[in-house]
């Protein structure tokens, strides 16, 4: 009787030790509250409501893109502070069309090395409200953003990494509506025997700017043509990167629009850009592109880089070209490359009905006659490394197929 007693008597210390414990955590401040959210920094979304419903429980409406009353914003957002030692849960409501939930989320302390976060229903199930459940957070900041993101200004600073080498030029061909630099990088090495007119040209692009992962993809691009191993391309080819038509974007959370509201890819005139008629960015970028086709290094491929579900899906519309192999050999060496099943075995694109030829893929083929490729995929590929694999594949596969040069 008396040792159970003394079991009852530490048994009580302990759970009035612990409540103790607990009301001081409370006391000290340290749940996360409203104002500890910042839904309008680097990676932002505008026009986010958050509401408190319980300890470390938050309700989240989203906002819509401009002129897209359908339209969330993706939910890009920073905690500012005291989030050390919390949990979090938020349940995110937001308008239907491209439902907020397709993608996985990822979280960051420093906004490089990120971790996925999925949602609870998905958005099959569920495409107007859905869950996201956060581990206990061992930092006190916390960055929130769609896929695995990247902010206008870390897309800035990694053209700015890049600038010095002689291998690389960066172009500014004028500003976004929101005043920011809209970018083209050309990376060829001018020390190589190919004149500039022999080399083979590509030109890759994203329209739509809340498809993180086709963004990393380009990077994986660039870094691989800038490696020892790119050398040999470098010297024979010259390769555009728009890596983010939609600068504003980011910061807003906006998914496929620019500040107009406009559709990114629904913005080619395959009839030729048109100051007056054509989005602000999209007129920039095709008025650019047309005077690459004038020039003596016209594109040979183009690319447009997106997401949907699944891995990397590469989809061709395809010009037969003498001076290179059947597509399907590209298609070899692409599968050849990929031991991990990254990417799908490339293939034909169907006809889409519905649109003409309004996005950067189909636009651009139909204007020129060159071929063109509809980079897509790479929803279910959750980490930045594995993105830039991804890519660092695709483009040692073009080294591969076009080989020698333009007029061997
Ligand atoms: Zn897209």
């Amino acid at each position: 009787m008396m040792r159970k007693m003394n079991f009852l008597n530490i048994l009580i210390l302990a759970v009035t030790a612990i409540i103790s414990a607990t009301f001081t955590a409370c006391e000290t401040g340290r749940e996360l509250s409203e104002s500890d959210f910042k839904f309008d920094g680097p990676l932002g979304s505008d026009g986010a409501v958050i509401e408190k419903l319980e300890t470390n429980i938050f309700k989240v409406t989203l906002g819509h893109a401009p002129n897209q009353p359908e339209w969330n914003n993706k939910l890009n957002f920073q905690i500012t502070g005291n989030a050390k030692g919390n949990d979090l849960v938020l349940y995110v409501e937001g308008p239907p069309r491209y439902a907020m939930n397709e993608y996985f989320y990822s979280w960051s302390y420093d906004m490089e090395n990120w971790n996925p976060v999925h949602w609870k229903a998905g958005h099959r199930i569920s495409p107007e409200r859905d869950t996201l459940e956060f581990p206990v957070f061992e930092q006190d900041q916390v960055y929130v953003g769609h896929q695995v993101p990247v902010s206008y200004d870390q897309i800035e600073d990694f053209i700015t990494s890049i600038n010095p080498s002689e291998s690389v030029s960066v172009d500014t061909l004028g500003k976004s509506l929101g005043g920011r630099n809209l970018y083209r990088v050309t990376i060829t090495d001018p020390s190589g025997p190919v004149a500039a007119n022999e080399r083979w040209v590509h030109y890759f692009s994203n329209s739509h700017p809340g498809e993180h992962n086709a963004q990393w993809r380009m990077i994986g691009k660039i870094e691989w043509l800038l490696s020892d191993q790119g050398r040999d391309k470098r010297q024979r080819s010259i390769s555009h990167f728009v890596l983010m038509m939609s600068p504003d974007a980011p910061s807003n959370g906006w998914y496929r629009v620019n500040a107009q509201g406009v559709d990114m890819n629904r913005s080619y005139f395959p009839e030729g850009a048109d100051k007056e008629k054509q989005a602000h960015e999209p007129y920039i970028f095709q008025r650019d592109l047309e005077m690459i086709m004038e020039s003596e290094s016209p594109v040979t491929t183009l690319w447009g880089h997106h997401t949907w579900g699944g891995i990397v899906e590469p989809l061709l519309y395809y010009v037969e070209d003498d001076r290179v192999g059947h597509w399907t050999e590209w298609r070899d060496i692409i599968r050849e490359l990929d031991p991990d099943n990254l990417i799908k075995p490339l293939d034909i694109r169907k006809a889409m009905p519905g649109y003409g030829a309004v996005s950067w893929e189909a636009g651009p083929h139909e204007q020129f006659g060159i071929t063109t490729v509809l980079c897509e995929g790479a929803g279910a590929i959750y980490t930045k490394e594995e993105n830039k694999r991804s890519g660092r594949i695709l483009i040692e596969s073009l080294a591969k197929y076009y080989t020698g040069t333009k007029t061997d």
